[in-house]
């Protein structure tokens, strides 16, 4: 029988073979609607479900627990979600319930044999559980008990660089603000997030060239673009009330570039379910460009569309290139005129796999608009070159003069309802001198300088015996991350692993030598303490702070808040060490939020500006062209691309969600717009690659990927005849993250390459 400590975190095979059918070439309407009710009815019931809808992204009610797009400034609608924030509410309203009983039935290997799908299906997490040392099966243990047992663990380390503390981008500005000043009470940075695991290479790319880490544009901006370029997003599926804000840029006027290897319904049409066309299936044509990039050929392209500006230029100076913006705002022109001048044609097309006419055509309706919107995400951040990738298109947007005006502006596109807030609020694991001064200022004590250590390098820490206590406030840490069989025995490798947590997961059953499960309050629910009911706060991808106040009965009296949490926990673990009066914070949640207007530059009149409808706007200097670099000035770079060279036989593969999933949460077994149902083990390919190897649709076959002499295996996926370029391949994560290799990651950034790994494919035995 496998025990817990042999497991090797590995999603177990489906029973039965997917049904493929044809991809849809539009996203939402009709059938979005049904699929959202019958989730939150199915799920939360009729009363409870509808109220948790009502609620969902209003002034009055919560933030969506899902992904960090923004709501309207004013006129919000009833209906101010999309699909997914309604199976993300779905999810979290779950009347089901799994306690004691579930637990003594189910053991730890047991619970591992079952798909991620059916551990979201079991229900709310109601107690504390414990998994003591040497156990089969997670037990119940108290609150107090369980805070002990954290807390003596923690000082019984040699150092506290010897624990970790991850944050998944659910946790509310106060959870994240109390979570680092524990860390940093106790003694170190070591506070690794998912914010490591996705927009970490824009953050890298954005700081160094604009001076702020985030996006430039508001919602708004939208309707006054001419040009909008989406760039390794899909966001039908994974921000699909964007859709809203292109369909209305293109009824005023706006053109949609796509540039993505798969065609995805999401960029093709949209059929507004808030409008009674898109009811009856008429959508508005999105894309007026699709580009099928050959996975992890971004750069080349960027760079080939740059170098055809250059050329409109010199034809027609001022035609392609904003000469007085840049003379203003910028440094280092010359620079990247002399860079790009060197880049071939030859190299943009073999590496890119679109031709020269295709990107002097674009260059063309870039260098004709004024206002232009870049946004991207996961497609370009999780490459090899993915920090260079993104500052070519920085490049690309100051040579436009596209940043810091109505209507243009880079827009990363942030995945997690909170991911931006909690690095705002010092979830970081390499923090300025000034954040630290300003923490240690307010609370009477020398937070650690030493930088701790990110994902990727938490992992290493793990497997390597330098790190012994796991906490993670949040997430499905195994499932995020890459290398499924090195994260998961790092893990096994723990004294303790502890996760707060909503619901089962796959990071539960690859326990440390003692092992905690901390239930904790969703977002919708209702959050009472000492001082009375209390909401939080979160920033989404445009900066916007803004009131989130559950209103729902809670699963079980005895859930706490993460803020809760963190502060047991930190009393617990510090004792007469500390110098914050947690329990008082707890309290009255506006007394952690007045220490983060002193703390945090932006926050000023915190208690009050976030009670207004709508929250309010955190300073961003690019946005109004004040570029905050020490010098003052936007920054071209130079970003020499590399050249990806494949051997016989091999595909760049890239990993991606199912429309029935958020992150790693699992919420069905179907990805609709591909026309996949029923099953996830699927690896999309070129029908010329297909036949290349001599397969077929449909048959079964073995993943390989290759890294520094290394390989690593997934088994029996099937294979699907799909619309995507050449040499290039598509699988969904978390089955494919075992073929991620943990020291595949993007450089500067340490990011994890999951949009591009290198495999070959053999027949499943
Ligand atoms: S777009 Fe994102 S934030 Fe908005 S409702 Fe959908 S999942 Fe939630």
């Amino acid at each position: 029988m496998t025990t817990p400590a042999q497991y090797d975190g590995s999603c177990p095979p489906e029973p039965d073979a997917p049904s493929v059918g044809h991809p849809k070439e539009a996203a939402a309407g009709f059938t979005a609607v049904v699929k959202s009710m019958a989730h939150v009815w199915g799920e939360a019931g009729l009363f409870r479900g509808t109220r948790a809808l009502m609620l969902l992204n209003q002034s009055a009610g919560y933030d969506c627990p899902s992904c960090a797009w923004p709501d309207p400034d004013h006129d919000r609608s009833s209906t101010e979600f999309c699909e997914n924030g309604a199976k993300a509410v779905a999810w979290e309203t779950d009347t089901r319930k799994i306690g004691r009983e579930f637990f003594a039935k189910w053991s730890v290997a047991e619970l591992a044999k079952q798909s991620d799908y059916w551990h979201g299906q079991q229900g709310r997490l109601v107690e504390p559980l414990v998994l003591r040392p040497g156990g089969m099966h997670y037990e119940p243990i108290s609150w107090d008990e369980a805070f002990k047992l954290v807390a003596d663990e923690l000082n019984a380390l040699a150092s506290p660089n010897e624990a970790l503390f991850y944050t998944s981008g659910r946790a509310s500005n106060e959870a994240a603000f109390l979570y680092q000043l524990f860390v940093r009470q106790f003694g170190t940075n070591n506070l690794p997030d998912c914010s490591n695991m996705c927009h970490e290479s824009s953050g890298s790319a954005l700081g160094p060239t604009i001076g702020i880490g985030k996006g430039t544009v508001k919602l708004d901006d939208f309707e006054k673009a001419q040009l909008i370029l989406i760039l390794g997003q899909n966001p039908g599926t994974n921000h699909p009330r964007m859709l809203t804000a292109l369909q209305k840029a293109k009824r005023a006027g706006c053109q949609i570039v796509a540039v993505n290897p798969l065609a995805e319904a999401g960029l093709l049409e949209f059929r507004n379910p808030q409008e009674v066309r898109g009811m009856l299936g008429f959508g508005t044509p999105l894309a007026d460009v699709y580009l099928k990039v050959q996975v992890g050929g971004d750069a080349a392209l960027l760079q080939g569309i740059i170098k055809a500006l250059f050329a409109l230029d010199a034809a027609k100076p001022g035609s392609a290139i904003d000469r007085a913006f840049v003379a203003e705002y910028t440094e280092g022109f010359h620079a990247v005129q002399a860079a790009i001048e060197a880049v071939t044609w030859e190299f943009v097309t073999e590496q890119s796999g679109i031709s020269r006419e295709q990107i002097e055509d674009l260059a063309r309706r870039v260098a004709s608009s004024e206002r232009i919107i870049s946004c991207w995400a996961m497609g370009l951040t999780q490459n090899p070159n993915a920090v260079g990738t993104i500052r070519d298109l920085v490049n690309l947007m100051l040579l436009r003069g596209a940043i810091g005006k109505p209507g243009a502006g880079l827009c990363p596109v942030r995945g997690h309802s909170n991911v931006q807030g909690d690095r705002t609020m010092g979830i970081y694991e390499k923090p300025s001198a000034a954040f630290l001064d300003s923490l240690g200022q307010e609370f009477g004590f020398n937070p650690p300088r030493e930088h701790g250590f990110d994902t990727v390098d938490a992992i290493r820490a793990m497997r390597d015996g330098k790190a012994k206590v796991f906490f993670a406030l949040g997430g499905n840490f195994l499932s995020a991350t890459p290398d499924t069989a090195a994260t998961a025995a790092a893990l096994q490798n723990c004294r303790l692993t502890a996760h707060v947590s909503i619901k089962l997961n796959r990071s539960h059953l690859v326990p440390g030598r003692t092992a905690l499960i901390l239930p904790c309050l969703g977002r919708t629910e209702l959050d009472r303490q000492a001082g009375g009911v209390q909401f939080v706060t979160t920033e989404n991808s445009m900066g916007v702070v803004q009131k989130s106040e559950g209103k729902l009965t809670p699963a079980s009296p005895q859930l706490l808040s993460e803020p809760a949490i963190v502060a047991r926990l930190a009393s617990a673990t510090l004792g007469a060490r500390t110098t914050v009066l947690w329990n008082a914070l707890i309290a009255d949640y506006d007394r952690i939020r007045m220490h983060i207007a002193r703390v945090i530059p932006g926050f000023q009149n915190y208690n009050q500006r976030v009670r207004q409808p709508g929250g309010f706007y955190l300073p961003n200097g690019p946005r109004d062209r004040q570029f905050t670099t020490p010098d003052g000035k936007a920054h071209f770079t130079t970003n020499p691309a590399p050249t990806n060279r494949l051997e016989p036989g091999q595909l760049v593969m890239m990993t991606i969600r199912t429309h029935d999933q958020f992150n790693t949460t699992v919420y069905g077994l179907d990805d609709r717009y591909r026309g996949i149902s029923q099953g996830r083990r699927v690896v999309f390919m070129n029908a010329e690659d297909i036949r290349e190897r001599g397969l077929k649709a449909g048959d079964v076959v073995d993943l390989v990927s290759h890294f520094r002499g290394e390989t690593r295996t997934a088994p029996r996926f099937i294979v699907v005849e799909y619309d995507i370029p050449r040499r290039s391949a598509a699988t969904y994560f978390p089955e494919a993250n075992v073929l991620v290799p943990l020291d595949s990651v993007a450089e500067i950034s340490n990011t994890p390459t999951s949009k591009y790994i290198v495999i070959t494919m053999q027949r499943s035995a």
